[in-house]
């Protein structure tokens, strides 16, 4: 059985004692961390009271992105190894937007992958056809194009812990969510894609969320499908109680 993983993308939003507070009042309430991981993706200058504010709990922190590179001159950069430093478990990597305003490529995510699991990072990685590629019948082949480049070079031991997040570009705070059937055959391909790379057990083993539009309306019919493993959320994970709905349905 595959736990699931909710992970609230907070991107550009909430000042510094708006998510204090909202870590502050989740921590109790959240279901253990046996039972589903509850993640908390902020934005980097929050990241180190976030996690000093949840240290004990059941909440877990993420980050929104990293460099690759170890360390130098890059500036306006953050290294995976400061993540690491200050507590920070995981880090979404090539989500749409980063992909589409900040030329992020696959071959940038593949060097991120391999650079989160050399700092013990636990890496969401973002994948997902626009509205376009959709239409003209090529999401299939995008997204297992994204997939492969993205785990390239990774083993099988890692692959298991790879969570990858399937997000429909076309549903992406637009109130449009893919139907569960249609998302839950999106996350059953990428599965096939990691099989035919890795090993039967790290494909089976590997956690697939669904993204774009996911709200406490619709979060158990997407969940309650086989192959859909949790959930990143943008819009709906910036409130505490709606936020609490959707890991609740994790359980
Ligand atoms: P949304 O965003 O839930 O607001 O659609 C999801 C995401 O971008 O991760």
């Amino acid at each position: 059985m595959r736990k699931q993983v909710i992970a609230g993308n907070w991107k550009m939003n909430k000042l510094l004692n708006e998510a204090e507070d909202f870590v502050t009042d989740v921590k109790g309430q959240v279901p253990s961390f046996d039972q589903v991981e509850s993640v908390v993706v902020a934005p980097y200058t929050h990241l180190h009271p976030l996690v000093q504010k949840a240290a004990g709990s059941d909440v877990k922190i993420g980050a929104q992105n990293m460099h690759f590179e170890e360390s130098g001159a890059f500036t306006g950069e953050v290294s995976p190894e400061m993540l690491k430093d200050i507590g920070v478990e995981y880090v979404v990597l090539g989500h749409s937007e980063r992909r589409e305003l900040f030329a992020e490529t696959d071959e940038s995510v593949n060097k991120k992958v391999h650079a989160a699991f050399k700092h013990d990072l636990t890496p969401i990685v973002c994948v997902g056809e626009s509205d376009e590629q959709r239409e003209n019948g090529q999401a299939n082949d995008i997204v297992e194009a994204q997939v492969k480049k993205a785990l390239e070079g990774v083993t099988n031991e890692q692959v298991q812990d790879v969570i990858i997040a399937y997000e429909p570009i076309w549903a992406i705070g637009t109130g449009k969510t893919a139907t569960a059937e249609d998302a839950n055959a999106m996350c059953a391909h990428i599965r096939n894609v990691v099989k035919s790379y890795a090993d039967e057990e790290a494909a089976e083993a590997i956690r697939i969320q669904y993204g774009g539009s996911v709200k406490p309306a619709n979060v158990e019919e997407l969940l309650g499908q086989s192959d859909i493993d949790g959930a990143l959320v943008g819009g709906a994970s910036l409130k505490a109680d709606s936020f609490l709905s959707l890991v609740e349905a994790g359980k």
